[in-house]
Parts: C-alpha cells; sequence; structure tokens
C-alpha cells in the first residue's frame, strides 16, 4: 500500500527541525530509521501531513563515553550498538537486544531514540532504557527537556514527548563496579518482535544486591517498570535460589499480557517468571565478571 501523500523536508540543524515541526502543526512528524513510521504510513495507520526528515543533521550519530553517561545520540542505529566495541565492552545488556531486534536491514536503519520515542509496548529498547535508568533529551520550541525512561511511555504509542518535540540522545549511566546486565527475549520466530522479553540491571557488593532494576517487554500496554520485584532483591544474595524466583513471580505479577498470535497470556505470564530469572543469573555472572 502507498501512504497518504505528504510533505516532506530534511533540514541540517535541530532548530531548522524544530520550527519545521512547529510549523507543521500536531501531525507534523519526526523521520528518524522510518523503520516504524513508513511501515505505519503504508497501513494508513498514520498520516502525518509533514516529515521532518533528521537524517541531515549533523551531530546526531553521536555514541560515546562522556561526563559518566553513555551517549547515545537521535541517529544512532540499532546495527551500530551491535557492532560497537564500546557496547560489546560495557554494555552487555544493549548488545543482547541488539541482536535481537527485527532483522539486518532494519537493524541497519532503526534508531535506538527513534524506538523509545515510538512508544511501543513491544520495542526492546524503551525496556532496555528503564533498567539502564535512561535519561532522554529532547528539544523543543521552549529549549532543552529531560524526561526519565522510566515512566517516558503514558499509553499505547503516547509517550510525554510533545508533538513539537525531538529527543536528541538518550544518556545512561556509566556502569558501577560490580554491575551486571541482561536482556532475555523470547521471539516466535527471528526477526519478530518478543512474546515476552526482560531487561536486568543488578550492582552487587561481593555476592549482595544493592541496587536493582527490571523492565519487561510486550507484556502490557506500556513497557512495564517491575519495580516489586527489583525491590524485593535488594540486600540479598545473587545465590539465593528463593529470593530470585521470588523476583520472578512478582515481576510476573506486574505484567499484563494480552493474549495473540504470539500466545495465551497465562504463557507469556509464565515466560515473564522465567525469562526474569534467567536475566538475574546472567546479570550476576557478569557482575561478577564471570560471564560476557
Ligand atoms: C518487520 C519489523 C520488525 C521489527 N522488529 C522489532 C523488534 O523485534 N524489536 C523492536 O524493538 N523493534 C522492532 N521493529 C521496529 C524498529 O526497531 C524501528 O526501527 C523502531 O521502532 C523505530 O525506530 P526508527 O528510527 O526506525 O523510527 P521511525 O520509524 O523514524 O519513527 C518512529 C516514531 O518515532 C518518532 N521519532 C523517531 N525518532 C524521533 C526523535 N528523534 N524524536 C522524536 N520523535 C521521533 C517518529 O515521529 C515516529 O512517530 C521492527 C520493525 C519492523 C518493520
Amino acid at each position: 500500500m502507498l501512504p497518504s501523500s505528504f510533505e516532506y523536508v530534511a533540514p541540517t540543524s535541530v532548530d531548522e527541525a524544530v520550527q519545521a515541526l512547529a510549523a507543521g502543526g500536531g501531525d507534523a512528524k519526526v523521520m528518524a530509521g522510518g523503520q516504524s513510521l513508513l511501515p505505519m504510513m503504508k497501513l494508513r495507520l498514520a498520516s502525518p501531513s509533514l516529515i521532518v526528515d533528521i537524517n541531515n543533521i549533523a551531530g546526531l550519530d553521536t555514541l560515546e563515553e562522556s561526563d559518566g553517561m553513555l551517549r547515545i545520540g537521535a541517529l544512532v542505529r540499532h546495527g551500530e550498538l551491535e557492532r560497537s566495541e564500546l557496547i560489546r565492552d560495557r554494555y552487555p545488556i544493549i548488545l543482547d537486544a541488539a541482536q535481537h531486534i527485527a532483522d539486518p536491514l532494519i537493524r541497519n536503519r532503526g534508531t535506538f531514540c527513534g524506538s523509545v520515542a515510538h512508544g511501543d509496548p513491544a520495542g526492546d529498547w524503551a525496556t532496555v532504557a528503564t533498567a539502564l535508568g535512561a535519561e532522554l533529551h529532547a528539544v523543543g520550541p521552549n529549549g532543552a527537556v529531560v524526561h526519565s525512561a522510566t515512566d517516558f511511555q503514558t499509553s499505547m504509542f503516547e509517550t510525554k514527548l510533545g508533538a513539537d518535540q525531538i529527543l536528541v540522545e538518550a544518556r545512561i549511566p556509566m556502569p558501577k563496579p560490580g554491575q551486571g546486565s541482561a536482556y532475555k527475549k523470547i521471539e516466535r520466530k527471528v526477526g519478530d518482535y518478543a512474546a515476552a522479553a526482560v531487561g536486568v540491571s543488578i550492582v552487587l557488593d561481593g555476592m549482595t544486591i544493592t541496587e536493582a532494576a527490571i523492565g519487561l517487554t510486550n507484556v502490557g500496554p506500556l513497557t512495564i517498570n517491575a519495580a516489586d520485584a527489583a525491590a524485593s532483591l535488594i540486600g540479598k544474595s545473587i545465590d539465593d535460589a528463593e529470593a530470585i524466583e521470588q523476583a520472578g513471580v512478582l515481576a510476573a505479577a506486574a505484567s499484563d499480557p494480552a493474549s495473540d498470535l504470539r500466545g495465551p497470556a497465562d504463557y507469556k505470564r509464565d515466560l515473564v517468571r522465567v525469562l526474569t530469572k534467567r536475566a538475574l543469573r546472567t546479570a550476576g555472572a557478569r557482575a561478577q565478571g564471570k560471564e560476557a
């Protein structure tokens, strides 16, 4: 199917892009990788009157650590995260997720920030951003705005990002000593969205868990921050099988999946329990330097 007709601009600065968005009214859309926007336009699920293509804006492709944060610019593609040595060495949860998003063609175009901005509860990056406590830096007509990834989605395909704001960068705190993270995803077939997925980040002091965060993908209308499951781990040993099981049970209780072609709700809820345990074990091993 063909999309309905639209105007197109490709500004070369963030300021110009913000002005174009504001001039385009509420239904103008930013385009980054186009890997969600264009399919939605072809299916007529979205019919923006104006596309603001940000691909010609210099400086949005930053992928580096500075000032204690990993900076992921708006034009950093899934594939760049998958191939980055920095990510491979320091952010295993990001590598885990990047390797299982869609297929290589989509990974070469789609962006981390575009995925988060899209507000799809099936998006893998919003869960990773939640588990890692990411800050989402946006720019709008009134200047810079920082959103927290944890409560960024407000409903399905809706976020706190204003229609006139551009997400320019995600910033993720650099790993602390004793930190480990992992992303576990079950997909019906290669290249599909998750039937369920779980992202975990923990910090260990010796064997004791001192910090924890758990995010859930595609098991509810929003990306889920399983805060009770994470809180239940604080002060527990990473070797405490009962504590790990309990966190899995609480994460499953926080999920709210629907039965669909990826499986019945009960199956997905149990997947959350099992994947939480697996992710915690892998994150624990990584925190102790036992596993890449
Ligand atoms: C067949 C298929 C399989 C897929 N499988 C997966 C999967 O397994 N896991 C997964 O997570 N994703 C999957 N995706 C989605 C893919 O990851 C997209 O790349 C991603 O969701 C959107 O990123 P994008 O850069 O392509 O954004 P675009 O398509 O350009 O934009 C998506 C939305 O976000 C907005 N937007 C984009 N960038 C910005 C910005 N910087 N500031 C403000 N608004 C912005 C756009 O206006 C639009 O509303 C799949 C897509 C397809 C087509």
